[in-house]
């Protein structure tokens, strides 16, 4: 299994994930909060082209995630599953587009890839995130989580490799000039996860199949991907796990996960 990401950040994120079979490669695009040009742009910088996307899967409506989803999967054609809250939240005209809905707790397949729902907390009507497995690795990713549950530390029990929100510092949100009501609304149980919880979520989980950690969706004003990684060393073995910071613009670059 392969991922790679588009971007990561509260201006745009996307993630690409792919699994080879033979002769055939699946590609999954998970998110697209980039316009249509600048995704597919951002594809070309990664080896992609929108025909190669079996599926785009929306984890939640917030604009950052869903923003570019319609253009996109109407302009190239790509099937496109989201939470029926999600839909519901976003509103817009699905006319032309091949939907199709998950909830927590489904498992559905996409080519060569199983992929399972979860749900998490956030402030969006039906937030999801996945889990996902070409039969011999098992990938993660929780971004967009105000707090870790023990569902959600079920759902991502024994993976090879994960993606965790680190949005924010502490100290660089509470000193931060943002207004009162967004600071609450960051640091709230259906907000984000700091870097101090990416470190407890981390210390929590099942790691003894885990190779790579990569920190995403950090906070481009109260975060430095030093203090990312920072948190994400403290909590996993780095001898024997890589650690990744993604960025906003970058994204990064592809990585390989295998098995045992
Ligand atoms: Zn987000
Ligand atoms: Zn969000």
């Amino acid at each position: 299994m392969k991922l790679t990401s588009l971007g990561s950040g509260s201006k745009g994120n996307s993630l690409l994930v792919s699994a080879k079979d033979g002769l055939t490669t699946t590609f999954v695009m998970v998110d697209c909060g980039f316009g249509t040009r600048e995704t597919v742009r951002r594809l070309e910088r990664v080896g992609c082209s929108p025909s190669d996307l079996s599926a785009l899967i929306v984890t939640h409506e917030h604009s950052d995630h869903a923003g570019g989803v319609l253009a996109f999967a109407r302009r190239h054609r790509i099937p496109v599953w989201m939470s029926y809250g999600t839909f519901q939240a976003l509103g817009k005209d699905f006319s032309e587009i091949d939907l199709s809905f998950c909830r927590d707790g489904d498992c559905f397949n996409v080519g060569d890839l199983q992929i399972s729902a979860f749900t998490v907390s956030h402030d969006a009507k039906e937030p999801l995130q996945f889990h996902m497995t070409d039969g011999a690795v098992k990938f993660g990713m929780l971004t967009d989580t105000g707090q870790t549950t023990p569902h959600i530390l079920n759902a991502l029990s024994g993976c090879d490799a994960l993606m965790v929100e680190c949005n924010y510092d502490d100290l660089m949100l509470k000193n931060s000039s943002y207004p009162f009501y967004l600071k609450k609304r960051i640091g709230s149980i259906y907000g984000h996860l700091s870097n101090h919880c990416a470190g407890e979520f981390l210390a929590q989980i099942d790691q003894s199949r885990l190779k790579k950690v990569i920190g995403a969706h950090l906070s481009q004003n109260n975060n430095f991907p030093e203090l990312a990684k920072q948190a994400i060393d403290a909590s996993v073995d780095t001898k024997k796990i890589e650690v990744i910071v993604a960025g906003q613009n970058d994204g990064f670059e592809w990585v390989e996960v295998t098995g045992r």
